[in-house]
């Protein structure tokens, strides 16, 4: 049997419609919820990234504010913008865009903005209340994988997950989220051993490494639901001709252009072994912004009282 898609698109913007009778009971609460969201410098992929961002919010009728500091700006400026955006009574959501400059202390960036705004859930206090399952900012890329699953029906409870990948934004709180729904979590990373044959006992496996296709057949336990959370760009022809060996309109698109985004998955393996994945791009990338619309929405609807 072929395996089945999971289409992020679809889901996403389930999620985000759903969201829209709760942003006009807040509109009529007099409270419009507003995200700011801080892009330091001009890097061109997070340029991308926040104006996507800016559009789900646009097409919600959530207020969005971008600020645009240059790259050259000091952690104590950026400190200080945080602070600002911290005291407005007119803005629920904080969004630092990363990654941060190198001379900028990101932790310190992400600690100062108040856990009550902090939409991406990165803050501590919200990591603990994540780990001790009380009501909080989710992580969104994490929080949607959940989201996914859930609404495609893929069982979670007593089931084996096994994680590729352990930051801070996706791999961490994707162990404890799937850990809260009852599945048994193994956490794999660059020193684990034998990981194909830790990733083949899975039943959901998670990847979230920053290496394209680096999950091959070998572990890939036949039917097992494939979560492909990497987001690479490909320009090496013998790596694009490999991974889209399968995909003929793609591969031409690659030859094409040079260029040619892939996940963490090699996509014909997971198309050929698995019983559901999510393909790159469609997949787990759309989550993502939905729940960021969610984390705004909520954070909206606790400051309102709504
Ligand atoms: P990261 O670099 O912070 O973490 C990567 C993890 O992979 C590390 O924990 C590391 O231990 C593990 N790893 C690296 N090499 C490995 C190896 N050879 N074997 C086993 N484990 C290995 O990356 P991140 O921020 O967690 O992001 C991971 C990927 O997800 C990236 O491609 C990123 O672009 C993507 N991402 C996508 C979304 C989305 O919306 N879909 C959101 C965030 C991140």
């Amino acid at each position: 049997m072929p395996a089945r898609i999971l289409d992020g698109r679809k889901t996403g913007s389930e999620v985000r419609l759903e969201l829209l009778p709760r942003i006009a009971r807040l509109r009529a609460a007099k409270h419009p919820p507003a995200l700011a969201v801080v892009l330091v410098g001009d890097d061109p992929a997070s340029a991308i990234y926040v104006r996507n961002k800016e559009k789900a919010c646009e097409e919600l009728g959530i207020r969005s504010e971008k600020l645009t500091p240059p790259a050259s700006i000091t952690t104590g400026e950026l400190l200080d913008v945080v602070q600002t955006l911290n005291r407005r009574p007119d803005i629920d959501g904080i969004l630092v865009q990363m990654p941060l400059p190198r001379h900028v202390d990101a932790g310190q960036v992400l600690l100062a903005i108040a856990p009550e705004k902090d939409v991406d859930g990165f803050h501590p206090c919200n990591t603990g209340l994540l780990v001790a399952n009380q009501p909080g900012p989710r992580p969104c890329t994490p929080a949607g994988v959940i989201e996914l699953l859930r609404r495609d029906g893929i069982p979670m409870a007593g089931q084996e997950a096994v994680i590729i990948g352990r930051s801070d934004i996706v791999g961490k709180p994707q162990a404890m989220l799937l850990l809260h729904e009852h599945a048994t979590v193994t956490i794999c990373h660059s020193r684990t051993s034998n990981l194909p044959e830790v990733c083949r006992r899975a039943s959901i496996l998670v990847a979230a490494i920053g290496r394209p296709g680096f999950v091959t057949e070998e572990f890939i336990q036949p039917g097992a639901t494939v979560i492909d959370v990497g987001i690479n760009q490909v320009t090496n022809a013998d790596l694009a001709e490999r991974l889209l060996a399968h995909d003929a309109a793609r591969l031409e698109n690659f030859r094409r252009t040079g260029r040619a985004t892939v996940g963490d998955v090699h996509p014909g393996d997971a198309a050929r072994l698995a019983g559901a994945y999510t393909p790159v791009p469609g997949g787990v990338g759309p989550l993502t912004i939905a729940m960021l619309m969610v984390n705004t929405v909520a954070a909206a609807e606790r400051r309102a009282g709504v």
